[in-house]
């Protein structure tokens, strides 16, 4: 520390400090204009010059240090005069339309000019005429740039190449003046653009903005704010609302997005929640004639709960099951699995995350004793030296963890990239390992085999925290490099390079997604990740660990809440008779002590006939599950089938009863991200409509079907959550609200939560090194299907597509499902980009359009799951993983032909 004086007043400050950090510490106020902390310090607007004592010239706080015994005015005639003039040479270049101008209220010059009492330039500047020359870009569907209103400061062009990572809008030049290149005219399209709009957000002036600010000001509106409804990053924001209409979206500064948001969370979050496609009433299903009428609630609410008590009279509780929603809330999820237990007196629940990650949930549990992600994304992407990213392409399904690796390999960590596609990332990684897809288990045994034969491993930690190692060791000591760049396709020095590099780095996390767990060996494959970090004693550090990335944004509380045919809340086993015993008495019933179906196998189930109703709150099987064909079959296969949900889904149509529901901008609740943080979202808006939030529903449900349920208020279910679920034993409303960040587990109120797993030792006692051996996908490439299909999300689109599909711009940007195709095999069938091609497996045929690159390996093929003109899970294979019974959506084989038009 050091001491300075500050306006007359001893401060102290921190050696390597600027002025401006130290007066800002200090209580001080300086205006600036350019300065962005952390992100942009150039020192161009002049604003932030103070007096220090020995110097002649005014300095700038933003970028001068502090020193033993300074002595600094802030505040000044001088200063004032100053920056006054400052203020005078923007506005001699500004076009000054402040009444039309979307920043109108917000924006930093007019603010400072008003602090200044700056009306006016005293005569224009020389730069008025070079930008009358440049015109205004708005071609983008989100953001626009005019060049009229642009003070030059580079917050936009730091916090793109910096933060976002994107290097898309640059510095340039006409004639002898620097101008900002921005990427929003009529070639936005082939820009690198992703149109997150986080340059737009720290424009201090109304030159970068987002074209939807025009449409309120600053003082019209309230903020609420609450947590993205897309992926399971699991951003802040603020929903900004003017008259009871969502308007807006602002980034908050979030422990998982640090003010950053893509494409989706800035510009979709709130499109889907006001569209007129909206369901509004609830409907009943007319059977014989196969069309909808509205009903009251009351008559839904009746006819459902006795249609169900009905079946369950007639076929037993073992004939019903209730699928909960990985996109509400914890609270909601809680409910439904209560009802389905409770009512329905079976245990025959899940969610999605069986078809995404119940892969991970069963891998981590049985190896480490928790199936969660171990670390944090800001600790897996600061400060690290190397990650492992498998599988996982989080600059399209997780855009803001995209960002901070992005970021993390500007600062110089080192990335291995194991994918079977050219992703972005594979672009800037030390190592691409271009693997044959479905080939993760040799890849994972064959990093083994080199860290055990090169002597890589920690032997400390194996012998005190691991069980299984010599099985291990003798299970992988075939799999060498050269054996296993034949399996996987790969070259074998490359693997050994890739073994060395994360063995032998200090902090090195694995990071993946569903192109580990979607195989029918994907439990084995993320016991593979976890081998790999266990032997390496990477487990139970910062900077380390095992981290899926799941999928939707609440896909993780799905799972804690118990929507699960093997579990209870907090993963208490249905089998094991003191948490049975435990629910009993908190609930009040006695329970099922069998385990149930789990979602992919209840399809088949109600085909067989042993399924006869369904209750599928949120989710839509008829998009998102294999072999759409056999889902048709189930769905018509029962005799009773009810959807809850905000839209007519494809898999609602087939319902007898649609129950329209809230969504997250219109009740109360909590969602936990995939880093296991549970947070807020927030009521926003109320609508027009009958559309209930699903825990009203489900109350009411319980009640019409004879238990006794006392309506909650979401911090009432939260606390009965807390209760009975030991990871969420601290957790409340109230503590969220006071602005505590919480990471399960947080087993009691003082507890500050858990951000790093398995610390000191595994949650399971001792870390399990299973022995996986390779096995080939379910469906492999022949002469009649010869090409691999992968499949997968696009950073535009979420899922369903219900929500993003409902967003104007999103669908400008991308509104066509593709299929890509290496050079080699579209030259050999004749395809170029654009043309149409029929792709058929043993399940079906289905077009897409022709994207042609290299981005895939010779006869592989991939494409996007989210677009009903191509729906591909129409000739995806359902094949099952024998632990999780999580679906093969990333190997299948097809045919290519080539539409004749
Ligand atoms: S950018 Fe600011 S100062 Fe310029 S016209 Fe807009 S509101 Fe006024
Ligand atoms: S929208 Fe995002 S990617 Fe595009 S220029 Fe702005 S910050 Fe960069
Ligand atoms: S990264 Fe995910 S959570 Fe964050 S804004 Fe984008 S979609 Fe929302």
């Amino acid at each position: 520390m050091i001491n300075l004086s500050i306006n007359g007043q001893a401060c102290r400050a921190r050696n390597g400090m600027t002025i401006l950090e130290a007066a800002t510490e200090n209580g001080f106020h300086i205006p600036t204009l350019c300065f962005l902390k952390g992100v942009n310090g150039i020192g161009s607007c002049r604003m932030c010059v103070v007096e220090v004592e020995g110097y002649e010239r005014l300095l700038a706080a933003c970028s001068t240090g502090v020193r033993e015994g300074m002595v600094i005015t802030t505040d000044s005639d001088k200063l004032t005069d100053y920056r006054r003039r400052m203020l005078k040479l923007l506005l001699s270049n500004h076009n000054l339309d402040c009444m039309s101008c979307a920043s109108n209220g917000r924006c930093e010059l007019q603010k400072l000019c008003n602090e200044y009492g700056v009306e006016h330039a005293d005569r224009q500047g020389s730069r008025v005429n070079i930008e009358k020359k440049l015109p205004i870009l708005d071609s983008n569907p989100y953001i626009s740039y005019d060049p009229s209103k642009c003070i030059h400061c580079q917050r936009c062009i730091s916090i793109c190449h910096r933060i976002a990572c994107n290097g898309s809008i640059k510095s340039g030049r006409l004639g002898n003046y620097h101008i900002v290149e921005a990427p929003f005219g009529t070639d936005y399209k082939s820009t690198s653009c992703e149109s997150c709009g986080n340059c737009a957000s720290v424009c201090p002036t109304g030159a970068l903005i987002l074209k939807r600010e025009k449409e309120y000001r600053e003082w019209e509106v309230k903020k609420v704010l609450t947590t993205c409804p897309h992926c399971a990053t699991g951003c802040q924001f603020y929903l900004v609302v003017k008259d009871n209409r969502i308007v807006n979206v602002e980034a908050a500064d979030g422990p998982a997005n640090h003010k950053r948001l893509c494409v989706k969370g800035r510009n979709a979050s709130f499109d889907f929640v006001q569209s007129p496609d909206r369901l509004k009433k609830p409907l009943i299903k007319d059977r014989e004639s196969g069309t909808f009428r509205e009903a009251s609630w009351e008559e839904a609410i009746s006819y459902t709960a006795r249609r169900f008590m009905e079946l369950k009279d007639k076929y037993g509780s073992e004939s019903l099951a209730g699928f909960a929603c990985s996109r509400s809330s914890n609270e909601d999820v809680y409910m439904l699995q209560k009802m389905v237990r409770c009512c329905f007196g079976t245990n025959t629940t899940d969610n999605c995350a069986r078809v995404c990650h119940s892969a991970s949930v069963t891998g981590l549990a049985k190896t480490l004793g928790s199936g969660a992600m171990t670390n944090p994304i800001h600790d897996i992407t600061h400060d690290v030296d190397v990650i492992m990213l498998v599988g996982s392409n989080p600059e399209e399904a997780h855009p803001v963890v995209g960002m901070q690796i992005r970021q993390a390999v500007k600062r110089g960590t080192r990335l291995i990239v194991v994918d079977p596609r050219e992703i972005g990332l594979a672009r800037v990684a030390d190592i691409h390992i271009k693997l044959r897809p479905g080939t993760n288990v040799a890849f994972a045994n064959g990093m083994l085999n080199v860290m055990i034969n090169e002597d890589l491993y920690d032997h400390d930690y194996v012998e005190k925290n691991v069980e299984g190692f010599d099985e291990l060791k003798a299970a992988v000591s075939e799999y060498t490099p050269e054996k296993v760049a034949e399996i996987c396709h790969i070259d074998k020095d490359m693997l050994t390079e890739a073994a060395r590099m994360y063995a032998t780095a200090g902090k090195a996390p694995i990071i993946y997604c569903l192109g580990v767990t979607e195989h029918s060996t994907g439990t084995e494959g993320v016991m593979s990740m976890s081998n790999m970090a266990v032997i390496c004693g990477k487990i139970g550090r910062e900077g380390c660990g095992v981290n899926p990335l799941r999928g939707q944004n609440n896909v993780q509380g799905a799972c804690d809440m118990g929507a699960m045919s093997t579990d209870y809340p907090g993963y208490q086993k249905v089998d094991n008779e003191a948490a049975r015993l435990k629910f009993e008495k908190a609930w009040g019933v006695s329970l099922n002590p069998e385990q149930g179906l789990r979602a992919t196998e209840v399809f088949p189930a109600a085909i067989e006939g042993r399924i006869k109703g369904l209750f599928i709150c949120g989710e839509d099987p008829m998009v998102s599950d294999p072999d759409t064909t056999h889902i048709i079959k189930a769905l018509e296969s029962m005799e009773f089938v009810v959807v809850q949900d905000l839209f007519m889904t494809k898999t609602a149509e087939y319902a007898d009863v649609v129950l329209p529901a809230k969504s997250f901008a219109e009740k109360e609740g909590t969602f936990t991200n995939t880093e296991r943080r549970i947070q807020r979202i927030r009521k926003a808006v109320t609508l027009d409509g009958e559309m209930r939030a699903d825990t009203d529903i489900i109350i009411d449900l319980m009640n019409a079907m004879g238990y006794k349920q006392p309506y909650l208020t979401p911090a009432q279910i939260m606390d009965e959550i807390a209760q009975l679920t030991p990871g969420y034993h601290g957790v409340s409303f109230e503590r969220l609200d006071a602005g505590e960040s919480l990471q399960w587990p947080c087993p009691e109120k003082g507890h500050p939560g858990t951000p790093i797993m398995h610390v000191g030792h595994p949650a399971r006692g001792k870390a399990l090194l299973y022995p996986a051996r390779f096995k080939e996908a379910k469906e492999l490439p022949d002469s009649e299907y010869p090409f691999i299909l992968m499949t997968g999300r696009i950073l535009y689109h979420y899922n369903a597509f219900s929500m993003t599909s409902r967003s104007e711009g999103l669908m400008e940007l991308e509104k066509e499902g593709y299929i890509e195709l290496n050079y080699s095999d579209a030259d050999s069938l004749g395809i170029k980009t654009g043309d149409t091609v029929r792709v058929s497996s043993r399940r079906g045929t289905i077009e897409a359009k022709a994207r042609v690159g290299r981005k895939v390996s010779k006869g592989e093929t991939w494409m996007p799951f989210h677009f009903p003109d191509s729906p591909v899970n129409m000739i995806t294979n359902a094949a099952l993983d024998e632990f999780a019974r999580i679906p093969e959506y990333k190997v299948c084989a097809v045919r290519l032909e080539k539409k004749q038009q």
